[in-house]
């Protein structure tokens, strides 16, 4: 079927490229037009909000049980729904997704079971949650082959192959194990001539003694890109990523009053813009794409063909514009505690980072001055009320050696570019934009990597130092 010559290409499709007959339809028609001249591996999220459903009965089967039963009374309605609306009845796939819906929903039905029984616990959460992909990864590999298009396609679950540690709801994979496993168990698939195509599902993987894990919400974007890591060996691999967006910002939409698509950027920068609350991928995919170099594209689902999109690749592109993007946290919260008894004692930062770490909180800057004096960091603002008390209680920090104080209206800034790194005068020129403009700086931080100069102001000054800096930086004549 495919005019195979040597390139393969990996495509994600998410939650929303399958929710209706229409998008189905849409997904083949995204299939047929790269089938033509490369193999394909393609790897499905679960049917639109049957996650959050799952996540929904698995917490609900400790003790309501009539609302459990009316959960996935309605997850299997869904799925019915759908097999019913994207099916020819008279094909036989039609009655093995129905067979296979029936089976998975029985299972789920004794799970929930199990979870009344034995109360809950994470290992379980995954299991209930990875039947969200199985079922739909198998209803787009039916549909594949129910088309008159004549492509045969091969259904595997990634536990399979994918080996993960035993972070149960955020599991990192073992990447050597998988590819050792994808080689064995899914390669001569895929070099097999009755098979044209393999659907994968995306989301979950097993430990080493075959539990499910999940990889985290938005965990199909990984497992896109483990399987271009563990075919990267052998061919010349590349991901797409279907989107509902064109692709990567250089702005929040929602704060600067310009914004452009950036068509080329580097592994490095993308992940500083996934960080700085650019969701459009899930962080850790970019980690492993980079490990093999492997290029990667984010496409409208919507419009394929459109040359709106973006790609990303190992390399900085170093012949555009120095700073790529102005990026924002609009809601956050920082931190400061002053102490003279902090200087030149060493272990102070470790225990308070300790102290925040075991309860959960994430740090989103640090910055402390080389006197020592002050150590100041970014914190969620939903956390701060936690850290509040956590300092205020502890035996070090709560003593009256240490003053803490912590500011609630500050917004984070970013101005991030890869082609910063040993380029003289960027910091000034951030500085010097934002004093003639009037706004006040209250904290910096900048790793020594370059990447991102990142600014606090106040949350009042957020929107317009970001358009200042855009002006600056990115629009500038
Ligand atoms: N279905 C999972 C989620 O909703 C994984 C994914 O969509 O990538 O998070
Ligand atoms: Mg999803």
């Amino acid at each position: 079927m495919s005019h195979y010559n040597g390139n393969l290409i990996v495509m994600k499709f998410g939650g929303s490229c399958l929710q209706d007959a229409k998008s189905f339809n849409q997904t083949m028609k995204i299939i047929q037009m790269y089938i033509k001249e490369s193999k394909l591996i393609i790897v499905t999220s679960a049917l639109k909000g049957i996650t959050d459903k799952l996540i929904n009965f698995y917490k609900k089967s400790c003790d309501e049980a009539t609302e459990c039963e009316y959960l996935l009374e309605n997850i299997y309605n869904m799925h019915k729904n759908t097999i019913d609306e994207i099916f020819n009845e008279n094909k036989p796939e039609y009655n093995d997704s129905l067979d296979f819906l029936d089976d998975n929903i029985e299972e789920l039905s004794q799970l929930g079971r199990i979870v009344r029984l034995l109360r809950p616990s994470m290992d379980i959460q995954d299991i209930i949650v990875s039947y969200g992909e199985k079922l739909s990864t198998f209803i787009v590999s039916q549909y594949i082959n129910s088309q008159e298009c004549g492509i045969k396609s091969q259904f595997i679950s990634s536990d399979e192959f994918i080996i993960t540690d035993d972070n149960f709801g955020r599991a990192l994979p073992l990447l050597d194990e998988t590819e050792e496993l994808f080689i064995k168990n899914v390669i001569p698939i895929l070099e097999s001539d009755a098979i044209d195509l393999i659907c994968i599902t995306g989301f979950y993987g097993s430990t080493k003694d075959k539990k499910i894990t999940t990889l985290g919400r938005g965990g199909t974007d990984l497992t896109a890109a483990i399987v271009a890591y563990c075919l990267k060996s052998k061919y010349n691999v590349k991901v797409i990523y279907w989107k509902d967006v064109r692709g990567f910002l250089n702005a929040d939409p929602r704060i600067s009053k310009k914004t452009a698509l950036l068509k080329n950027i580097s592994y490095i920068e993308a992940k500083e813009l996934a960080f700085f609350g650019s969701k459009v991928l899930h962080p850790v995919c970019l980690d492993v794409n980079e490990k093999r170099s492997i290029p990667s594209e984010i496409r409208t689902f919507e419009n394929p063909e459109s040359e709106e999109f973006t790609t990303i690749t190992k390399e900085v592109i170093r012949d555009e514009k120095i700073i790529k993007a102005i990026t924002s946290i609009e809601r956050l919260s920082m931190v400061t505690i002053e102490s003279g008894t902090m200087i030149s004692l060493p272990g102070t930062v470790s225990k308070l980072f300790s102290l925040l770490g075991n309860d959960n909180i994430n740090i989103k800057f640090i910055s402390q001055s080389s006197s020592e004096n002050n150590i100041t960091f970014g914190i969620d603002i939903e956390d701060a009320m936690k850290v509040s008390f956590l300092l205020r209680n502890s035996d070090l920090f709560g003593k009256q050696w240490f003053n803490i104080k912590i500011d609630h209206d500050i917004s984070l800034i970013a101005v991030i570019g890869a082609g910063m790194l040993h380029t003289p005068g960027i910091a000034g020129k951030v500085f010097t934009t934002l004093g003639n403009n009037n706004i006040n700086v209250r904290a910096i931080a900048q790793g020594s990597s370059e990447l991102n100069i990142t600014i606090i102001v106040e949350r009042k000054d957020c929107r317009k130092a970001v358009n200042v800096l855009y002006d600056a930086f990115i629009n500038q004549s």
